[in-house]
């Protein structure tokens, strides 16, 4: 298991609270005999786009509900712009846009007037210029004469996404955001959300390693209610135990396992049919061309070969099955 540090979690801005958009100190929370969140802690400064990425049953909602003042922490604090959620929450409140897990939505009413309603009970001034700037912000225009009921799953994410950004809040928390949309809706709300992630902090929750990818500068995974790991995206590979990628090869003939074995770099092999293998090589460098004077010093010609990366889903799954 990678275990964070301080300097992990906040990037060493620790000391700048002014930057900081959301903080969270050992925070529990405990449901009858059951934690659903274990003394977690980081922090998200000001502009960023952070995944917040965990199994089922992680903590992820949990723990957004209580950053965006839903229900209180059994132990711990959080804070949003420096106000406490449960001090301070009206103001804290104001500082968030919120799309839970299960956008609900008034079916019944017409997008506008869906929107309006939202700005009142914000008690927002001037409600129809920001509901027609959200309607634009979340590109709402075509279906805005509708019926929520009338529109499809991606387009009732967008009124979510229209409501929770109505007044202007600094920081939005996106729960799933994408669950459940067909992949053209997917990579439309992923757009939508990149282009507000450049004017806005996000935290957005998934259970899909991709996501976080497609979208988040850095990740902060967690499972059973702890934090595992808390890094640059781009360094998750490199967390899960090194950069890593394997060889497929396809030989003219039977060749044994220790003899790939011993290329430098290869780590591990693995027979997956007749004269075929996977070789797992750590590090980057290419063996290939090793890898293919082997195979003709023992009279083989290679068939095929396919380098593959490891996959992503592979790095989660060897973060998040760590004994706890
Ligand atoms: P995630 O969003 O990562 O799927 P949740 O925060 O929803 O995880 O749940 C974390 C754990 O807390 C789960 O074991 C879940 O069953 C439990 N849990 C969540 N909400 C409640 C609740 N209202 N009452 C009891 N247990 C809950």
């Amino acid at each position: 298991m990678y275990v964070c540090t301080a300097e992990t979690r906040s990037f060493g801005r620790e000391s700048d609270r002014s930057a900081m958009s959301i903080e969270v100190n050992n925070v529990t929370k405990k449901y009858g005999s059951q934690w659903a969140v274990n003394n977690m802690s980081f922090a998200i400064g000001k502009g960023e786009v952070v995944g917040f990425l965990g199994p089922n049953g992680a903590g992820k909602s949990t723990m957004m509900k209580i950053i965006t003042c839903y229900i209180p922490p059994t132990s711990g604090d959080a804070k949003v712009c420096g106000f406490d959620v449960m001090q301070q929450g009206i103001e804290a409140r104001k500082k968030i846009g919120y799309l839970p897990e299960h956008n609900p939505l008034y079916t019944d009413m017409y997008v506008k007037e869906y929107l309006t309603f939202i700005a009142d009970v914000y008690r927002l001034s001037g409600r129809s210029e920001k509901v027609m700037n959200a309607i634009d912000r979340v590109g709402l225009e075509v279906e805005s004469h509708k019926k929520i009921g009338a529109l499809s799953k991606g387009y009732r994410q967008r009124v979510g996404l229209a409501a929770a950004i109505i007044h202007d809040p600094e920081v939005l928390i996106l729960d799933e955001p994408t669950s459940g949309l067909d992949p053209n809706q997917l990579v439309d709300i992923r757009e939508l959300i990149i282009a507000l992630g450049r004017e806005k902090t996000v935290m957005l929750s998934t259970h899909i390693m991709q996501e976080v990818e497609a979208i988040c500068g850095r990740t902060i995974i967690i499972n059973k209610g702890e934090v595992m790991a808390d890094e640059a995206t781009g360094n998750l590979r490199h967390l899960a135990g090194g950069e890593s990628y394997d060889l497929t090869v396809e030989l003219s003939g039977p060749m044994e396992a220790d003899v790939l074995r011993s290329v430098r770099g290869v780590v591990a092999v693995k027979n997956i049919g007749p004269q075929q293998w996977s070789i797992r090589v750590a590090g980057r460098e290419d063996v290939r061309k090793d890898v293919a004077e082997l195979a003709m010093s023992k009279g083989l010609v290679i068939l095929t070969m396919t380098r593959n990366e490891v996959k992503l889903e592979e790095i989660f799954k060897s973060l998040t099955s760590s004994i706890k």
